[in-house]
């Protein structure tokens, strides 16, 4: 059979993947993330009718005449938010993320329009405030959204053996930041890295320290410092340079560090690396 084809975003992995459910979600995903996932793991047969409806209608409006039809279907896709085909008897098979089960009319009806809109200038003139609203609102890591990387799944938060970086980061927090700095998501490494000793990601808010300094024979203040380095990373964001280019420890970046009271030791240790 002929078929019309077009497809967004949509790439032949995801097309030829089976049409099963994802798995569980990560275990430290908030409650509320977690229920949202399991909503949208359900199917809903009045609802796959009710958006083919919409579809056929947003067809219609943009005097798509040749879609007769829509089947639709939900999927755990991993790179794309949606897809759809259209066969040449006029049938058109939509595919939505299977988040798309928990939005409302006005965000299905707005897909379909981006859909439906072949041409770069009449996807610019598509209404899609609803839309955007619903997509950011989502739990990116939670369904896995295009675009968006998934933190390292075996970072955990969690007491260490030896140290607890709730503690630091209350030291630090009251010493420099006159305690006024959001608790991130604070997480040990799974390996005891020396080479990347810690990091801090804005996008899920989260500060991870690496293993090593969970020893008794690394001095607290060490540890104490790199929590002051990757805070200053929240506190700061991503500097910019003239350029737009991301810049990490500008002058701004260092000039507070060194704001550390035992900033000079600390650095010292670390260059010798005796962990
Ligand atoms: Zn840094």
């Amino acid at each position: 059979m002929r078929q019309l084809s077009f497809v967004f975003a949509d790439p032949p992995s995801a097309a030829a993947a089976p049409p099963v459910e994802a798995a569980s979600p990560a275990e430290n995903v908030e409650p509320h993330a977690a229920s949202l996932f399991r909503l949208a793991r359900v199917r809903d047969p009045a609802f796959e009718r009710r958006v083919a409806e919409l579809f056929i209608a947003a067809a219609h409006e943009r005097r798509a005449r040749q879609i007769q039809r829509a089947k639709v279907s939900f999927r755990p896709f991993r790179s794309t938010l949606y897809s759809f085909r259209i066969a040449a008897d006029g049938q058109a098979m939509l595919r939505f993320h299977i988040a798309f089960r928990l939005a409302g009319e006005a965000v299905i009806t707005q897909a379909c329009h981006l859909m439906l809109a072949r041409t770069r200038r009449a996807k610019a003139g598509v209404e899609r405030g609803a839309y955007d609203a619903f997509i950011a609102g989502l739990p990116p890591q939670v369904f896995r959204l295009p675009g968006v990387r998934r933190p390292s799944p075996r970072a955990r938060s969690g007491p260490g053996r030896f140290r607890s970086l709730d503690e630091s980061f209350d030291r630090i927090n009251r010493s420099y930041f006159e305690g006024q700095l959001a608790r991130p998501k604070l997480c040990w490494s799974p390996k005891r890295s020396r080479r990347i000793l810690g990091s801090y990601t804005p996008e899920d808010d989260r500060l991870i320290v690496s293993r090593v300094f969970d020893a008794e024979h690394v001095p607290l203040f060490v540890l104490d410092y790199l929590m002051y380095h990757e805070l200053l990373h929240k506190y700061l964001g991503i500097g910019r340079r003239q350029d737009g280019k991301r810049c990490m420890h500008g002058a701004r970046f260092r000039a507070l560090e060194k704001r550390f009271d035992r900033f000079e030791e600390a650095q010292a240790f670390l260059e010798a690396q005796r962990f």
